[in-house]
């Protein structure tokens, strides 16, 4: 039938153009982490070396713009390594099994220990289940949502709450936080890269976790997005798929 033939043509034209895009990112991570980190290395470096040997025939002003030209080096590089993770997402072949999420979940807590310990926040979490996806990529999307909700907040009594509900044949997961909330406007925008809403030096980081997230759930065709109220706390909330009968 000819609508069944344009849906196959548009499926093939939808294929073909999320493969080229793959070919682009692993481009960029090619270029990222052979052509890119090498240059910044040596200013990285020799803006230490300048630092530790020539400060002191340097005057006040002259100090002072060494410390700005280390420091944004130093933030180039974080953002660089950041980046070269993210297009580690496409290059990466990691396969898709049913997976427990549970133990993704506890694993991203046991990696953000020192965090929690230190901000005296309260983590838990409800009944937690099996979804079809890769543990390594779960664990990346819960200690990015997690470790957000423990870097945003402004509570006394910071708490996390994670928990799942099935919606057809999607689990939906939702990490809550009591934080300082998002604005509704910028609610679509912190999910591209390099997108925050804070300078480095009052919340640390690059802005690139939550596109991580975004190009793990959307992989699998899940969805992820964001409930919140400024100064009052954040849902955030991402669906996978029920694992398979022969996964
Ligand atoms: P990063 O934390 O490195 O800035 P992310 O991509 O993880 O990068 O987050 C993007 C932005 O979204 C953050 O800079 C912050 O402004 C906002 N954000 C993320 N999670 C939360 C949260 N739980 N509460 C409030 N704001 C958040």
């Amino acid at each position: 039938m000819p609508s069944s033939y344009n849906l196959d043509s548009l499926d093939a034209k939808r294929t073909a153009a999320a493969n080229c895009a793959e070919d682009d990112l692993r481009q960029v991570a090619s270029a990222v982490s052979h052509d890119l980190q090498e240059p910044l290395r040596s200013v990285v470096s020799f803006c230490g070396l300048l630092q530790k040997k020539c400060e002191d025939q340097l005057d006040e002003k002259g100090q002072e713009y060494l410390q700005h030209a280390a420091k944004g080096a130093g933030r180039l590089e974080a953002m660089l390594n950041d980046l070269l993770s993210y297009t580690r997402l496409a290059t990466d072949e990691r396969p898709y099994e049913s997976t427990q999420s549970h133990e993704a979940f506890e694993a991203a807590v046991e990696r953000l220990q020192t965090d929690i310990v230190e901000n005296g926040v309260v983590v838990n979490c409800g009944d937690l289940p099996a979804v079809y996806a890769n543990r390594t990529e779960l664990v990346i999307v819960f200690e990015n949502l997690i470790g957000n909700a423990i870097k945003y907040q402004s509570h006394r009594s910071p708490e996390i709450h994670v928990s799942a509900e099935l919606q057809g044949d999607q689990w939906q997961f939702c990490v809550a936080d009591n934080g300082i909330g998002i604005e509704s406007a910028y609610c679509e925008r912190i999910f591209g890269l390099f997108k925050r809403l804070h300078p480095s030096h009052i919340f640390a980081g690059t802005g690139v976790g939550l596109a991580k997230c975004k190009r793990i759930v959307e992989r699998q065709g899940g969805r992820i997005w964001v409930d919140s109220e400024h100064g009052v706390g954040s849902q955030f909330y991402f669906t996978l798929p029920k694992p398979t009968e022969d996964a």
